[in-house]
């Protein structure tokens, strides 16, 4: 009988208050909560202010992705009419959405933060074609927010900030910036704003930089009066 007791709990939950003052259960999908604001969700590749594509095509995303579910190949850049700021901006970009585990590994590859991950999830297929996003349909709108497909449920907030993600790994492998997350301040729609600890993290950066500068510049000085073993 114990089972029951489990029971009780549900109903609770259904029909009273939490301490906190939330309640619980919601009406989903046709309510929802807000969601996370580091939450993985479906991919979008993202523009420059400019409009151009940040994408050079260079497949990093594709070689680190552990799914290998996605397909990129690039191609030089037109030079009357370029795609991308680089020399090569990616021609074909296809994610396979069934085998996606939305780990974010290819974000954090991209050198050029041309692929983040929006908060959106509620994306469904009926065959196994559709779940293949392309470039047309992955890549943002000309106000740099992702496309809102027919199939897609998208609610207020989710489409931003898209542009913006949360870096877990140290910055372009300096080992100053190690075990340090910051969110990106690149370029593109969403970008946020630095986290409190963010600002914190880099006076003290700041500060072992003046340090190490002062260091070099001893032992420099210490070099030049005849200094050393
Ligand atoms: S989130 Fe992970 S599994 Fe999905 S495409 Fe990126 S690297 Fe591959
Ligand atoms: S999304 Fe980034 S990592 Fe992938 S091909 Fe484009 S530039 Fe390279």
């Amino acid at each position: 009988m114990g089972y029951l007791a489990g029971f009780a709990v549900t109903f609770q939950k259904m029909f009273k208050w939490t301490p906190s003052g939330e309640t619980v259960t919601v009406q989903y999908p046709k309510d929802k909560r807000p969601k996370p604001e580091r939450l993985h969700g479906r991919h979008v590749l993202n523009r420059y202010e400019d409009g151009m594509e940040k994408c050079i095509g260079c497949e990093l995303c594709a070689g680190v992705c552990p799914a290998k579910c996605i397909y990129v190949r690039g191609a030089d850049n037109p030079p009357d009419d370029p795609v991308s700021p680089g020399e090569r901006y990616g021609f074909v970009y296809e994610i396979n959405f069934l085998r996606c585990i939305h780990c974010d590994l290819c974000v954090e590859a991209c050198p050029t933060e041309a692929i983040t991950e929006s908060k959106l999830f509620e994306f469904s297929f009926t065959n196994r074609q559709d779940a293949i996003y392309t470039k047309s349909e992955l890549v943002v709108g000309d106000d740099g927010r992702p496309q809102h497909l027919p199939w897609e449920d998208w609610r207020d907030g989710e489409d931003i900030p898209t542009s913006a993600w949360m870096r877990a790994t140290a910055a372009h492998g300096a080992a100053i910036h190690e075990g340090e997350v910051a969110w990106s301040a690149e370029l593109g729609y969403g970008t946020r704003a630095p986290e409190p600890a963010q600002s914190d993290a880099d006076l003290s950066r700041s500060l072992v930089s003046e340090v190490r500068e002062a260091d070099s510049g001893y032992q420099s000085s210490d070099d030049a009066h005849g200094g050393g073993h």
